[in-house]
């Protein structure tokens, strides 16, 4: 299996780590090319909370990339939130500062892509995901309930509108068939490199960790590898290393390391015992479904008409400002485009 290098670099000087992990893997000349920054930004939450990608290292990436002669578009796909949208979100995660202008609200319009040997035969991206000629994800260093760790790849389930994902949660409740789901979605458009920000984290209990690090490489399965054996645990507790290692997508003799791999003493992943995953499932499918239970819905005094919203909807579910529940996916693609604030999630049986 051919060579895959991962560096481990120190977060000091981070421009400077920055710019040779750029040189280091040949991805220094980007003048001119549409080049996509997808941090973490899975909810509203200050820096230190240490729960998404931290500002600083999206400022130097796109600063960084700015200099270099990009053209740069910074952007995620949150979970859907009832009282605000993706730019509110990003605002308060401190991101619309530290894209420098490049941020933009990514969840407005979804692409079909069509993968019919998958197990999602077709499924919604952001257009502007498809639309670049390079990929950089900065992934937060973290614990996950569900995959026991959330880097790299996992980073890539951001490419899916922000309300598609607890659709495609609640299609797929068993851990192994959401880790093959994950996979899929990796493969659509993996990123050209990762940068994983291990400067200040949090671990499964709450404590933090300062550990002052990146971690970055083109081969996401190597990078959750590293970062596994950085958390102290076996890296086959992540389910797409598992299913990586036993299809033969991944070799960990392959990697090439370079910087040291400091074990982060103390740090812990979600607890294992026997049934544990039947219970994270169970407890999941419930969740999920609750959430599916909110739909879109139109409040008719604020809406001026624009039509954006049926253009948008990748369903065609909304014709005349009347919304067709049996063909909604919810993925509030409407919500996230319409410039009134005229359509909010309401419960629905
Ligand atoms: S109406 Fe259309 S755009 Fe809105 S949530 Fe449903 S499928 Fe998505
Ligand atoms: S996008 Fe908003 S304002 Fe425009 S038609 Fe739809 S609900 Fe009305």
């Amino acid at each position: 299996m051919k060579k895959t290098r991962v560096y481990i670099k120190e977060s000091d000087n981070l421009r400077a780590s920055i710019a040779t992990l750029f040189h280091d893997i040949g991805l220094e000349k980007v003048s001119g090319k549409k080049v996509f920054v997808k941090p973490n930004m899975l909810r509203t939450a200050q820096p230190d909370e240490n729960v998404v990608t931290h500002p600083e290292i999206i400022s130097e990436t796109v600063s960084f990339l700015m200099e270099a002669g990009a053209d740069v578009i910074v952007g995620d796909n949150p979970a859907p939130n009832k009282r605000c949208n993706e730019l509110v979100v990003a605002e308060q995660c401190g991101f619309l500062e530290a894209a420098h202008g490049c941020f933009r609200n990514i969840g407005r319009y979804p692409r079909k892509v069509k993968r019919l040997g998958n197990i999602l035969k077709e499924i919604y991206v952001s257009r502007e995901i498809m639309d670049c000629d390079v990929l950089v994800s900065l992934p937060k260093f973290k614990s996950h309930q569900l995959t026991t760790m959330s880097i790299a790849i996992k980073n890539q389930f951001g490419i899916i509108p922000g309300g598609l994902k607890p659709y495609i949660h609640a299609l797929f409740p068993k851990i192994s068939d959401f880790s093959r789901v994950l996979l899929e979605i990796y493969n659509i458009r993996p990123p050209d490199l990762t940068i994983v920000d291990c400067i200040n984290i949090i671990d499964a209990t709450g404590k933090r960790f300062t550990p002052k690090k990146i971690i970055g490489g083109t081969n996401g399965h190597a990078i959750d590898y590293t970062c596994a054996l950085m958390a102290g645990i076996n890296p086959y507790r992540i389910p797409t290393l598992a299913i990586a290692k036993d299809e033969n997508l991944f070799d960990p003799m392959a990697i090439e390391y370079h910087g040291e791999i400091e074990k982060i003493k103390g740090y812990s992943v979600p607890f294992g015992f026997p049934l544990r995953n039947s219970i994270v499932e169970f407890v999941a499918r419930i969740l999920y479904r609750i959430w599916l239970s909110g739909a879109p819905v139109i409040d008719s005094s604020l809406c001026s008409r624009c039509m954006s919203c049926e253009n948008v909807c990748p369903k065609r579910a909304i014709r005349n400002q009347i919304i067709d529940y049996r063909k909604c996916i919810k993925c509030y693609c409407c919500l996230e485009v319409c410039p009134n604030q005229a359509i909010k999630t309401k419960f629905r049986l």
